[in-house]
């Protein structure tokens, strides 16, 4: 198999960032911010406030602001980042995608699962992908650009203000695994974490227990995550427990090998006190034979880690499927039984292309008035138009 082309940090990843937004700045920045505006200090509080406990973006609807200032206030510091072009939703409206535009054109998409004691955001944190997986829908389009801090909070407070009128429940926890590679965008990523975990009214106040960053297994990444006392969970995407065929599965994996993307895996979890998810997409008769999970066994064997199994999502154009389910009980049963704790992801999302790996946005090349926008890769080569 020709190795297909990786493209880890492209000098034009940053291009077409948009304007700062509030979210883009910590407290202290927003203070600065709002002095350079001729504010007094205090307004940062109240415009926090305004944005991570109410969820409120339009600022006309600040009334505590003086009207006076009101416009400078949005054209400085509240950018429209996203414009929802599509929504879809299954699982009786308990799973909901969202296709954002962003200012420059760019789609990406978020999904709100709601569960009966949590709701769960999926986010982006890259137009694109520029990884390369080639089971991935995401990965086949090649990375568009780096989100900026603001546009991933913004997923994440739109999310909870969704999740609080469809009546899914408060928003709690937050996994990077929609677009991107989260750790390719490092410093706009950790500034997210940091808006979504810091106390009110700096940031969302959620819970760093309950987010969830995914990787690919940038080791160097992985490393300087360990050192921001961040303690998110970390996911890494392992899908195979030997180079031969993670190499191709992951081309990462030919930069970064499997043993040193667990080292790295391990001191994370060791300094967090955090246990390591380990993603493994179950493919039919390319990574799912027994003596992979006797493999996988024996490099988890007595770690911190516990497994999570991903039924595969065919995307259109692979030649590849989901393992049967009487192969993927018996890869769990091998796991348990050296006892690393192991459990199969359920596929939510599935009919509305909303599950791991299909999310794919992209613009229709040959509408270019913008009028409408097609979902590609939806199952089976179907294709839906969305007005807007
Ligand atoms: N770039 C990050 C986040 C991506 S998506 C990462 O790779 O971890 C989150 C998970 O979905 C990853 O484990 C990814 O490998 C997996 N995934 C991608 N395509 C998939 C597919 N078609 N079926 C099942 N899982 C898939």
């Amino acid at each position: 198999m020709t190795m297909p082309a990786l493209n880890l940090s492209p000098a034009k990843a940053n291009r077409s960032l948009p304007s700062r937004h509030l979210a883009d700045l910590d407290l202290a920045q927003r203070r600065e911010a709002v002095a350079e505006l001729g504010e007094p200090a205090f307004r940062a509080n109240q415009l926090s406030h305004h944005y991570f406990a109410r969820r409120e973006t339009d600022v006309s609807a600040m009334t505590d602001l003086p009207a006076a200032s009101r416009e400078r206030l949005a054209e400085a510091l509240f950018p429209r980042l996203l414009t929802s072009v599509h929504q879809a939703e299954c699982d009786d409206g308990t799973t909901r995608k969202t296709l954002w535009r962003l200012h420059d054109g760019s789609l990406v998409e978020s999904v709100l699962m709601g569960y009966p004691q949590r709701a769960t955001v999926c986010v982006s944190s890259q137009a694109g992908c520029g990884m390369a997986c080639p089971f991935c829908a995401t990965g086949q389009a090649g990375l568009t650009r780096n989100m900026s801090t603001a546009e991933i909070v913004e997923q994440v407070v739109s999310a909870a203000r969704l999740s609080d009128e469809a009546g899914l429940g408060r928003l709690s926890h937050v996994v990077f695994m929609g677009m991107g590679e989260p750790l390719a965008n490092y410093s706009r990523l950790v500034a997210a974490l940091r808006r979504i975990t810091s106390p009110a009214p700096e940031g969302l106040g959620l819970s760093a227990r309950h987010i969830t960053v995914s990787t690919v297994g940038l080791v160097p990444a992985i490393r300087r995550l360990t050192e921001e006392d961040l303690s998110v969970t970390l996911a890494v995407s392992l899908h195979a427990p030997d180079d031969e065929l993670r190499d191709e599965l992951v081309p990462i994996n030919n930069r970064w090998k499997v043993a040193e993307v667990l080292d790295s895996a391990w001191h994370y979890a060791k300094r967090t006190g955090r246990r390591v998810s380990i993603e493994y997409a179950m493919i039919r008769d390319v990574n799912d034979q027994p003596w992979r999970a006797d493999l996988l066994g024996r490099l988890l064997k007595g770690k911190l880690a516990h497994v999570n199994l991903i039924p595969l999502n065919p995307t259109p154009g692979s030649r590849w499927d989901a393992s049967p389910k009487d192969v993927e009980r018996e890869f769990v049963a091998r796991l348990r039984a050296v006892g690393v704790p192991t459990t199969v992801r359920d596929t939510r999302g599935r009919e509305i292309d909303g599950a791991c790996g299909q999310l794919a946005a992209t613009q229709r090349s040959d509408d270019p008035q913008g009028g409408t926008e097609e979902l590609a890769h939806a199952p089976r080569g179907e294709s839906r138009k969305v007005a807007l």
